[in-house]
């Protein structure tokens, strides 16, 4: 795919030049106005230092929230400008606009090694739009673009795809690590191949099923999603979330599994509760003998030791999606044990998707995943098998 085949800030001569960076500073906010997690700035920090040793005149930009294409003050990146000051240990020079006066005249006076970052780009909702116009004002303000943030990759927008048309573009550290390791994964894996998915709905990951059944060699499927997948197989699910619009597609894949002879997994058994709440009673059953009445929450013991089974013998692991509802104590067992299962194992793994991002992290073991991906809906676009706009308009190799 040549979405993976991208230039990035080491294959171009940044010397002298002002570099645009498209970073993701979406963070969010506590009640007194101050930072709540910094992950996202520290996340980009190593591109920007890379900018600065390189004699660069950086020139950060990002959206926060959504300000709905005017200036409001509430989603002013102000809070950035300081924390990065701190951070990088210099000044970081906050303009008081995106395409202004006040940018472009701190742009055009940076020196080698300064930094400046613009207002929330969303200010002006030619942002959204891609507005042409708006774009070249963008670029004007710079000779490099560097798209780093790989977040909104997967929306056309004027800081991450227009602005693309005017000056070279290349993409970051962040981005290029996402590309190298999806990049592999999809293209050429180490075999065997899994993939996990879970989470609510059947409906939002059929193109990814889709897609992926045509690469791996075997796919488990938990959370919401299986019990329309064990409904096609002619179970009652009882109360459990069920498409039933989608229990032909689900046929569909069955049969299509075993035509490419992956071997597709779902549970065993699974642990239903009498209503959807935390605290409802619960109890075990097998996944073919859910009662009427009931609703599947989580896997059981026995279907996280076959998926744990499957697991052990991956090359390479891909998780997107909870396999129970796993924001609740007594429904995240089977979440937590897959998120160990792929920690123990030697394959090179891939976690993408809040929930299951959460759960790695959540237990410590984050530093035993080979790549947590930092944006859900745009892992989720590459695992359908999608081109990212943002990364499509990026400078070819
Ligand atoms: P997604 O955004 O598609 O990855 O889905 C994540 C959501 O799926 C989480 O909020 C989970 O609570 C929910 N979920 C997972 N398993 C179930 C289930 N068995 N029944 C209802 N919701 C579920």
């Amino acid at each position: 795919m040549s979405c993976f085949n991208k230039k990035s800030i080491e294959d171009i001569d940044i010397d002298g030049n002002r570099v645009l960076v498209r970073c993701d500073f979406n963070v969010p906010f506590d009640d007194n106005g101050n930072i709540a997690n910094t992950k996202r700035i520290d996340e980009s920090l190593k591109t920007i230092k890379y900018l600065i040793s390189h004699n660069a005149k950086v020139i950060l930009c990002s959206h926060l929230g959504r300000p709905k294409g005017t200036f409001d003050m509430k989603f002013s990146l102000k809070p950035v400008a300081k924390y990065l000051s701190s951070v990088l240990n210099q000044e970081v020079k906050m303009c008081e606009d995106v395409i202004g006066k006040s940018a472009k005249s701190i742009c055009a006076s940076l020196k080698c090694g300064e930094v400046a970052l613009l207002e929330n780009v969303r200010f002006h909702k030619e942002e959204t739009d891609n507005d042409p116009n708006f774009s070249k004002e963008l670029a004007s303000l710079a000779d490099i673009f560097v798209n780093d943030a790989f977040g909104t990759a997967h929306r056309a927008h004027a800081s991450t795809v227009g602005v693309a048309s005017y000056i070279p573009a290349v993409c970051g550290y962040l981005i290029q690590k996402e590309l190298s390791f999806m990049g592999k994964a999809l293209s050429n894996p180490k075999r065997p191949f899994v993939a996990i998915l879970g989470g609510a709905k059947v409906s939002d990951k059929i193109a990814i099923i889709d897609n992926l059944l045509e690469k791996v060699d075997a796919l488990i499927i938990g959370g919401g999603m299986s019990y329309t997948f064990l409904n096609a197989l002619g179970y009652s699910v009882g109360k459990s979330i069920c498409e039933t619009d989608k229990v032909s597609f689900a046929q569909e894949m069955m049969a299509k599994a075993k035509e490419q002879d992956v071997k597709l997994s779902i549970p065993v058994d699974t642990k239903v509760g009498q209503e959807f709440s935390q605290d409802t009673e619960f109890k075990l059953v097998d996944a073919d003998k859910i009662p009427d009445g009931w609703m599947g929450l989580d896997i059981g013991p026995k279907s996280c030791e076959l998926f744990s089974s499957v697991i052990k013998s991956a090359g390479t692991i891909v998780w997107n999606g909870p396999m129970g509802v796993s924001e609740w104590p007594n429904f995240a067992n089977g979440t937590f044990s897959i998120a160990k299962s792929i920690a123990e194992s030697n394959a090179i793994s891939i976690v993408g998707g809040g929930d299951s991002a959460a759960a790695v992290e959540k237990l410590g073991f984050s530093n035993k995943i080979t790549h947590v991906s930092t944006g859900g809906g745009a892992s989720l676009e590459l695992l359908e098998g999608k081109e990212l706009p943002g990364i499509a308009v990026l400078n070819d190799k």
